[in-house]
């Protein structure tokens, strides 16, 4: 068995901490140092899974990789070892589980790992679902501590054996090690230089209209930069503009990144749950009011008539000043995040504007003079020649935002929202900026 030649998926998460790793490091890692008695099938898959869950850690971001080996126990036992020896363990957060899928079970637990993906980008799913279907599915596998890792790895596993999934690909630079958790030596006007030479191919390496890198981590973990884009040549050609400290080691990724994989689309507001993400088309009720903290939030109505708040939180930045320019009556459809009751928008198409009115006393029927207000819900009265009136004079004003898709800034965007760019129909895409 094993001197046969096989093929086999490798399913890692949940390595990291807030403060060091960085669960795609360890695939780079063990891609590289697997490569000597391996070969790669295909680009490491980088996953991004349902971004409300709350213990996630940083991006809840889970690995694969697929291989061809002659030694199948080899491959197992230097990927256990390595996860044991450089996961944060020690982090309570920090739970990895790594799964092992060989070339004869792909068919079989194929549609099973697939549907288990596309759930764990979506929806909310235990660990025990997740042992429960590995050892249903009799893979090999390790859990360690609360085995909670297992649910990205399998995410991965199925990510990879499915060939139907929108995807983008990220390119990540990693640093050398004696230099992790200090600042960052990454020249700025050549990243600025990179998206000028690739921008539309490539997004997200720096914003524009903020004026800022948003490729730069600064956490403590491995990570230098990472430059998104539509394929491998055009993150290649990005990357090849960058000038920064000596880059020890970088990996391509294939990943859902960028693809809206979290949406569900609903026609109710009674359909939503907390922790899922969604598109959700409704009428503005309310006017758009900023909050403490400079969160702007405005209510919107479904045909139902049920309520729910949407909000363009502060680091949206510009985006904000958009959606204060909504008002009662405005026809949108909003995708987002459902926490506390609140959808987060990430983007907006504002289907159809209400018609805006200034409203002003009226002028006297009689004399022509501008009316006086008779007093609260009392109409108006001329003072001049003493006749009534109840109506107000109101004048329709020119909305100053035309209907159309919109987005949060590049230094606000989450990992899996799809960038107006990504859409190919027509009445889109508004980029400020660009
Ligand atoms: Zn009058």
């Amino acid at each position: 068995m094993s001197s046969e030649i096989t093929k086999m998926v490798i399913g890692i998460d949940d390595t990291d901490s807030r403060e060091g790793m960085c669960t795609t490091y360890l695939c780079a890692l063990l891609r590289d140092e697997l490569s000597s008695f391996t070969k790669l099938i295909s680009d490491p898959i980088l996953v991004r899974l349902n971004p409300t869950i709350p213990y996630k850690t940083r991006g809840n971001a889970s690995v694969a990789l697929f291989i061809e080996c002659g030694d199948r126990e080899r491959v197992i036992g230097h990927v256990k070892e390595k996860i044991a020896s450089m996961a944060c363990l020690d982090n309570e957060n920090t739970n990895p589980g790594v799964v092992f899928v060989d070339e004869e079970k792909f068919n079989a637990v194929r549609d099973k790992l697939r549907s288990f993906f596309k759930r764990a980008v979506k929806d909310v799913i235990t660990i025990d679902e997740a042992k429960e279907l590995v050892s249903e599915l009799d893979l090999e596998f390790q859990a360690f501590k609360n085995g909670r890792g297992l649910i990205g790895a399998l995410s991965a596993c199925g990510a990879m054996l499915d060939p139907e999934w929108d995807h983008t690909y990220e390119y990540l630079a990693y640093r050398k090690k004696d230099v992790w958790g200090t600042k960052r030596s990454v020249d700025e006007s050549s990243l600025f230089n990179a998206d000028r030479q690739t921008y539309p191919d490539t997004w997200d390496t720096v914003d524009l209209v903020n004026n800022i890198v948003v490729c730069v981590p600064h956490s403590g973990d491995p990570v230098l930069y990472g430059i998104r884009g539509k394929d491998v040549s055009s993150v290649e050609k990005a990357a090849s503009f960058v000038v920064s400290e000596p880059v020890e080691r970088f990996c391509i990724y294939r990943t859902n990144q960028g693809t809206d994989m979290h949406l569900i689309s609903v026609s109710s507001i009674s359909e939503i749950e907390e922790m899922r993400s969604y598109i959700l088309e409704g009428e503005v009720c309310s006017e758009p009011v900023t909050i403490r903290g400079g969160h702007t939030i405005f209510i919107l109505k479904d045909t139902a008539g049920d309520i729910i708040d949407c909000a363009a939180f502060e680091p949206t930045k510009n985006f904000r000043e958009l959606i204060r320019k909504l008002i009662s009556g405005d026809k949108v459809l909003v995708y987002g995040s459902v926490t506390e009751n609140t959808i987060n928008i990430e983007k907006i198409k504002i289907t159809d504007l209400s018609p805006a009115y200034e409203i002003r006393n009226p002028q006297c029927p009689s004399c022509g003079k501008r009316m006086k207000s008779a007093g609260s819900g009392q109409g108006y009265r001329c003072k001049k020649c003493g006749t009534n009136s109840e109506i107000p004079e109101r004048t329709e004003i020119k909305r100053d935002i035309v209907p159309g898709f919109y987005e949060v800034p590049p230094c606000a965007r989450r990992h899996l929202a799809k960038l107006l760019l990504r859409f190919e129909n027509e009445d889109l895409p508004v980029f400020p900026g660009r």
